[in-house]
């Protein structure tokens, strides 16, 4: 079911609407979530809730994020045409096809192979083209794509992985959300090979970044 009609449409400027009543303003951002199908990114017998600022079950127990989350992590990237973006955590793919609007040069990494495949293909059926989806482990990054000028983290990483700061440009900057049960939304900004300024947000509830699977 591919099918995108006008009643989606009118939904989603609702959506529009009420993220950008919970304080969302850039608006490059928002013309990114009124023109994503969301409903195809997610179980058909969700379609009705889709328009919903939730999140939602997905394939291996694993959630599409709120769009107002995605839309604030998105906004504190200040994605700039052309950006290379590493995003850890593809589930779905809703946060890719936003920073594919935005004109990133996206990396993703999924760690659950099922999610990896499913989303891989949807993808490119709807018209998506990431630069590379990756199989594997986030905490790691892409050490042969890296430098990247943002990173976005989509999991709730109960640390700071080192390696994916390293893998930050000078200028750069990384959104992630930090803690177990409860996370803090931290931006890192790199000023030079060894200095970061850090800024927290407020508290958001995502699925944990798993570390290795064995
Ligand atoms: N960006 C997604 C959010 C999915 S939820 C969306 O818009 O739908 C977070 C995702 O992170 C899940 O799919 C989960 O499997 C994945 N994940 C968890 N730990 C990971 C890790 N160590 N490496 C890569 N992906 C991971």
């Amino acid at each position: 079911m591919v099918e995108d009609n006008f009643r989606h449409k009118g939904k989603r400027q609702q959506l529009v609407k009420t993220v950008t009543r919970k304080g969302i303003t850039d608006k490059k951002v928002l013309e990114a979530i009124g023109k994503i199908p969301r409903h195809l990114f997610m179980d058909s017998s969700f379609e009705d809730h889709a328009y919903q600022d939730k999140a939602f079950p997905i394939a291996a127990d694993q959630t599409i994020s709120q769009p107002y989350t995605v839309a604030f992590q998105t906004e504190k990237l200040e994605i700039e045409k052309g950006d290379k973006v590493l995003e850890i955590g593809t589930g779905s793919g809703y946060q890719t096809a936003v920073l594919c609007e935005l004109g990133a040069k996206v990396y993703s990494i999924e760690r659950q192979r099922e999610l990896y495949k499913k989303t891989k293909n949807f993808l490119s059926k709807i018209g998506y083209r990431p630069k590379y989806l990756s199989f594997g482990d986030g905490y790691k990054g892409l050490p042969e794509y890296a430098p990247f000028d943002k990173i976005i983290v989509t999991a709730g990483a109960p640390y700071v992985p080192k390696d994916l700061l390293g893998q930050l440009k000078i200028g750069g900057r990384m959104v992630i959300p930090v803690g177990t049960e409860v996370q803090t939304m931290t931006m890192f900004i790199r000023k030079s090979p060894k200095e970061f300024d850090k800024t927290e947000f407020g508290q958001f509830r995502f699925v944990p970044l798993l570390e290795d699977k064995n």
